[in-house]
């Protein structure tokens, strides 16, 4: 088995190279678990990780082909021009459209998830933010927006460009009639904050059903969000997650 590199944010990368493959296995991973959670929609939905020398630069998964199946080796890296420069297979077009516009936009942000869920595309449709219902939802207080809009398949950079300028300082945002965006200092954040944006629309869909949820108030939600919201807490989490699909998928890391 390829060796894992495994440092935490805090700490220097020997070489881009390693830093590279670093952010390359964490994004094999981040695939792996989009597949394991259901977050496929056939060939919708795109992480990206920015590469760490070719600052825009970025690599993503090859389009058509099913998040379970992706390895590090199938990554591809994708120019500023839209351009496959490593790699055999093409890039979505959405996936350049949005995610070119937001790594552009956000210089702090070295990955941005994206995918059709069940519950984040079902919550989309309603147009507004989640509320402060749950601790884990709290990561997002005051700290996601909507892109309030729908245009058809995302295509065009200037419709990128409106996506990121909707996102702003944000971790996350809710694409209306379209799903989740979320983003991160790391590979490691940005995937961790789409499974539990999920998760959170998926609490509220079925608390919201059940009766009328109880809001946090927003003190506490401000203070519950320093501690479960921060570039920390979110790496933190993903981190057993890594470990077990890399137990359960090593061939990820081929
Ligand atoms: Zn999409």
């Amino acid at each position: 088995m390829p060796e894992i590199v495994k440092l935490p944010p805090s700490m220097k990368f020997e070489s881009p190279e390693q830093e590279r493959t670093h952010r390359k296995q964490r994004l094999a991973a981040g695939f792996r678990l989009f597949s394991k959670f259901g977050f496929d929609e056939g060939v919708a939905g795109h992480i990206t990780a920015r590469d760490p020398e070719r600052l825009d630069h970025f690599w993503v998964n090859p389009f058509g082909m099913h998040f379970g199946h992706v390895r590090v080796s199938d990554l591809i890296l994708v120019n500023h021009h839209g351009e496959v420069v490593e790699g055999e297979m093409p890039v979505n077009g959405a996936a350049f459209a949005i995610h070119s516009q937001i790594h552009a936009a956000r210089p702090d942000v070295v990955a941005a998830a994206h995918s059709h869920s069940i519950y984040g595309k079902s919550w989309s449709a309603l147009g507004r933010t989640l509320d402060p219902i749950t601790q884990d939802v709290c990561a997002f207080y005051e700290d996601h927006a909507v892109f309030d809009d729908y245009t058809g398949v995302v295509l065009d950079i200037e419709e990128g460009k409106r996506i990121a300028h909707a996102l702003g300082d944000n971790k996350a945002a809710i694409l209306r009639n379209h799903g989740l965006l979320t983003v991160g200092q790391s590979v490691d954040e940005a995937v961790w904050w789409f499974i539990t944006m999920e998760r959170s629309c998926q609490a509220q869909i079925l608390a919201s059903s059940a009766g009328t949820p109880i809001l946090i108030e927003p003190e506490m939600a401000r203070l519950t969000g320093s501690q479960v919201g921060s570039h920390l807490a979110g790496w933190f989490s993903f981190q057993p997650l890594f470990d077990r699909i890399v137990r359960e998928q090593p061939d990820l890391l081929d």
